[in-house]
């Protein structure tokens, strides 16, 4: 299937590793300019150096912290002004979140709320000038739990709630602008999220030991890849989804129960 994106410019936050790094390694390879936006400079221009060579596009490394309101400004607005313009937003940044109620402080929440949510809100404003112009989409990456909250899942399942509504809310309001906004709600994918976690272990058995146990359960029988999600964003901000925008779809290989 031809995605039609040659020649489009794309922003994802949190595109130096993991899910954001597959999304831009796959919009890239179908032809974007994509610019990437992460805290640590250098683990951001490596990828964005890899990016580039492996694609031959254009691939911009904008160190920015997500959760800070300037740095989600800047980011956005340097990327359309570098690229010359800006069709695709992907609101990825985040990471794990999950503490028992009792447990987490105002601050913990707040943290939380602040890149996840808004980031994505504040990356949205800046970016949607641009849309409506070019007839563009985001794409906002949540999780299966803000659908089904499970135990000792606050503030990260209440977040993702908030950005599956965020969707929806900002879908009915700029279809006549012509911006499709979708949500990706990820069950258990490889990332560098996942790494840490199995360091933290103690490095017990092989990384792929780990993500073997990891995939106990979920019906397919394994975690997702990174370039899974790459390539249902792909196509969910492409022109062959023309007539999807509100959508929440579930990619967890499904693990979750919500029809
Ligand atoms: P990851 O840790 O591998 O990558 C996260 C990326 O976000 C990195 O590039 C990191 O630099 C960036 N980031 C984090 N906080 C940031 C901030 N304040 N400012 C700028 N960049 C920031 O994680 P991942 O697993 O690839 O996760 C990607 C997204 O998917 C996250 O929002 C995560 O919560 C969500 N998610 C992942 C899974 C999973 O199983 N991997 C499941 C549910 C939801």
């Amino acid at each position: 299937m031809n995605l039609q994106l040659e020649g489009l410019a794309a922003a994802v936050t949190g595109g130096s590793e993991g899910v954001g790094r597959a999304i831009a390694e796959v919009l890239a390879r179908e032809g974007c300019d994509v610019a990437l936006a992460a805290r640590r400079r250098d683990v951001l221009e490596d990828a964005a150096h890899d990016i580039a060579q492996a694609s031959g596009r254009r691939i911009l490394p904008i160190q920015a912290d997500l959760s800070r309101a300037d740095d989600a400004r800047i980011f956005v607005a340097t990327a359309a002004r570098s690229l010359g313009r800006l069709d695709i937003l992907v609101n990825n940044a985040g990471g794990p979140g999950a503490h028992r109620f009792d447990g987490a402080s105002d601050e913990i929440w707040q943290a939380d709320l602040d890149v996840k949510l808004f980031g994505a809100i504040r990356c949205s404003r800046v970016a949607l000038p641009y849309l409506r112009h070019a007839g563009g989409s985001i794409v906002n990456i949540t999780s299966t739990g803000g659908r089904e909250p499970s135990q000792a899942s606050v503030p990260t399942s209440v977040t993702r709630a908030a950005g599956i509504a965020l969707t929806k809310a900002m879908s009915k309001e700029y279809a006549d602008a012509g911006i499709r906004v979708n949500t990706v709600m990820l069950g258990s994918i490889r990332s560098a999220q996942w790494e840490r976690r199995w360091e933290a272990t103690g490095r017990q058995g092989t990384l792929e030991d780990f993500y073997d146990r990891a995939g106990v359960g979920i019906p397919l029988g394994r975690i997702g890849r990174p370039e899974e999600v790459g390539d249902l964003v792909a196509f969910l901000v492409s022109s062959r989804a023309a007539y999807i925008t509100g959508a929440a779809i579930a990619i967890d290989g499904g693990q979750s129960n919500a029809i």
